[in-house]
């Protein structure tokens, strides 16, 4: 996401560079470009001209700072107005009062609401609370069933509601059921339609006087842009909306609503989703996002990530086995799974800062799932000793190995081979044997 427009940005940025200050005449020139690169990315009009106008008058106000560059000085300014326009800080949940808390999912139809419903469920239940799941979409087929299988899927109780059913009724007959059950947050996936309707909008009306939701969350497909947002006013103007998941992030959506949301509707968002998997939600975190946009990279959001997968301990230990070329197989295979939980290694150069360049010049990272498995089904016909001691494995071994896992010699080969030059590799990278160079462990 933002890609394009963090291109355009960063040769703006460049551009003054090579100027002594900041007058008139550079910022005009700049902010045409920082204008073209925002419509481009199909910001809102009017926000873009509120946007430039900030920019300029903070450009040309009286806090240009002597000794800096005129393209930080810019970065920063443009940086913070940024900030501003994604929704300034970090807006969570506001989950208070009554007991369950209830949260109602809305939005067009394919916008992925049912599975944004998983996904949030999945994230409340992380953050130790009783979640609760609501399939209230009564019209779309299989919308039911789709939220039943992912409620299985992951534990998480969901009523038991049926196409016959009046929405009103599940939702009241629902919150019961989630009070008996001790659940303390009960999540309704709504239906959606493929317009904005009177008829869907008086029974969302009707939904939010019987259970009094203290969120009542906006889900829009980012892909669509402008139109999102233009939904997202209808939407707000009935039902108060108190919040919006932006999802489809992870794919090429050009960042206009996530851009013009808050300032046109006055909604923040509060979560974006970034892929297909439930595990795919991410907090909204308006600094983190921009410094995403201006190439600065979110190392935060990274860190955050890895914790989820890994202790301090585990890292440590692992960096000290890199360091010490005893990297082996067993390590490999729970990096690997580790990794695939992550996201692709792409999604985790992204976040970098500076990666984002680098990216384009490396190519296709993507190791595709079916190789992660071929590997994965190697390692797996490894005896123990074999994969902590990958020096054992000799031919007769390799023989063996390729039988198990029904591949070729060369195919058990080939990844030892490799196996030993990334060892190599990381044993480098980790400044193994030096002194006072103590290296990190890669997330
Ligand atoms: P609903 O009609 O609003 O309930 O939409 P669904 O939850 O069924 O989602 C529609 C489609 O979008 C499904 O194929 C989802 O897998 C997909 N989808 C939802 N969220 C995301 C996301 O964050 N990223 C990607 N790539 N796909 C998503």
């Amino acid at each position: 996401m933002f890609e394009t427009l963090s291109d355009r940005l960063n040769s703006v940025f460049k551009k003054f560079s090579g100027q002594k200050t900041l007058n008139e005449e550079n910022v005009q020139e700049g902010l045409r470009e920082v204008r073209l690169a925002l419509l481009e990315a199909d910001v809102n009009f009017k926000v873009v001209k509120q946007f430039t106008d900030r920019v300029r008058e903070r450009c040309l106000g009286q806090e240009v700072l002597k000794g800096v560059n005129p393209a930080q000085q810019v970065i920063k300014i443009v940086h913070d107005e940024l900030v501003d326009l994604l929704g300034g800080g970090t807006t969570g949940l506001d989950l208070r009062g009554k007991q369950p808390y209830v949260i109602m999912m809305v939005g067009l139809q394919g916008s992925g609401k049912t599975t944004s419903s998983a996904k949030l469920a999945n994230y409340l239940r992380k953050q130790k609370m009783k979640p609760y799941l609501v399939p209230a979409d009564v019209y779309r087929p299989a919308a039911i069933d789709q939220l039943h299988t992912l409620a299985k899927q992951l534990g998480i109780p969901a009523f038991a509601s049926t196409t016959q059913m009046n929405p009103v009724d599940i939702a009241t007959a629902a919150y019961a059921d989630a009070r008996e059950q001790q659940c303390n947050v009960v999540i309704l996936d709504t239906a959606g339609r493929l317009h904005v309707d009177e008829q869907l909008m008086n029974e969302l009306v009707a939904m939010k006087s019987a259970l009094n939701p203290q969120e009542i969350l906006f889900v829009a497909d980012a892909m669509t842009g402008q139109d999102a947002v233009t939904v997202a006013e209808a939407f707000n103007a009935k039902l108060g909306l108190t919040g919006a998941v932006l999802t489809k992030m992870d794919g090429d959506a050009r960042g206009g609503a996530a851009l013009s949301i808050k300032t046109v509707t006055g909604t923040s968002v509060k979560f974006v989703g970034m892929g297909e998997k439930i595990s795919d939600l991410e907090v909204f975190h308006p600094d983190r996002i921009a410094g995403r946009i201006l190439g600065m990279g979110d190392v935060l959001t990274l860190v955050e990530k890895a914790q989820a997968e890994v202790t301090q301990e585990e890292a440590e230990a692992m960096a000290q086995k890199m360091q010490k070329a005893e990297f082996d197989f067993d390590d490999f295979r729970t990096q690997m799974r580790r990794m695939r939980k992550l996201g692709s290694l792409e999604g985790i150069l992204k976040l970098i800062p500076g990666m984002g360049k680098l990216r384009d010049k490396l190519g296709d990272l993507h190791v595709p799932d079916k190789e992660m498995n071929r590997i994965e089904s190697i390692i797996n016909s490894m005896t123990d000793q074999e994969r902590r001691n990958p020096d054992l494995i000799n031919p007769s071994r390799k023989k063996r190995i390729a039988g198990g896992c029904g591949m070729q010699v060369q195919d058990v080969d080939n990844l030892i081979k490799s196996f030993a030059q990334m060892r190599m590799m990381m044993k480098q990278m980790m400044g193994g044997g030096k002194k006072g160079k103590k290296g990190k462990m890669p997330a």
